[in-house]
């Protein structure tokens, strides 16, 4: 089974608690006003890997070094077998290390539910519902107030049930480097993107792409 997948990265500290392992899905029909990964949005067959690969990529990551997996898009419940075996595979990890498994969907739960019933069994919480720009929000991991974090497993309580509602001073963001590419990882705030665009500007970095812009 294929997975289309925009990138994997570790460490994540910004989209869940602790070290996590970042996997992005490739292909969201959402199509959010205002979304900060429009780079996600189309659905390219270049970008599809077999899900045994991934599942090797998270078992190369020392597991001392994790704390759980964050599955972001793109929308993953739009490849609903893939997303299925993913979770499957991590469920090894998870009862192997106690990882926990979050997953982002910017559907509402009932919809993801029903495009991937096995899925919520496999996976400690999830946050869901579509980005409004309309909504800010200084909730923890979340873009607006309409999106909800909901643990689902035993460990899921555990871990986030602190976190449902919690607001800290301002977002963490991180940044991530690659040969031609910076990342921009986490939830950023209303204005932190222009804010951001602004500071590069004025030490003479300018972005000639931005996944933010149409
Ligand atoms: S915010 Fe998420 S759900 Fe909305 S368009 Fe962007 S990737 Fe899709």
């Amino acid at each position: 089974m294929k997975l289309r997948l925009a990138r994997m990265h570790h460490p994540v500290t910004v989209l869940g608690p602790g070290r996590r392992i970042g996997i992005w899905t490739q292909g969201c029909t959402i199509a959010c006003p205002g979304c900060a990964a429009r780079d996600t949005w189309k659905s390219i067959k270049d970008n599809e890997i077999e899900v045994a690969e991934v599942l090797d990529r998270c078992a190369s990551v020392d597991p001392e070094l994790v704390d759980g997996v964050t599955i972001s898009g793109g929308e993953p419940s739009e490849q609903p077998g893939a997303l299925t075996e993913l979770v499957r595979g991590l469920d090894g990890f998870r009862r192997a290390y106690g990882w926990d498994v979050l997953c982002y969907t910017g559907t509402e739960y009932g919809e993801f539910a029903g495009r991937c019933p096995e899925v919520p069994a496999l996976i400690d919480a999830i946050i869901t519902g579509p980005y409004r720009a309309g909504e800010p929000t200084g909730l923890v991991w979340r873009g607006s107030a309409n999106q909800k974090l909901v643990p689902l497993s035993e460990r899921g309580h555990e871990r986030y049930r602190r976190w449902v509602n919690a607001e800290p001073d301002r977002p963490a963001l991180q940044l991530q480097v690659d040969d031609d590419r910076v990342w921009l990882i986490g939830v950023p705030r209303r204005g932190d993107l222009s804010r951001l665009r602004q500071a590069l500007a004025e030490r003479g970095v300018g972005l000639e792409e931005a996944s933010w812009r149409p």
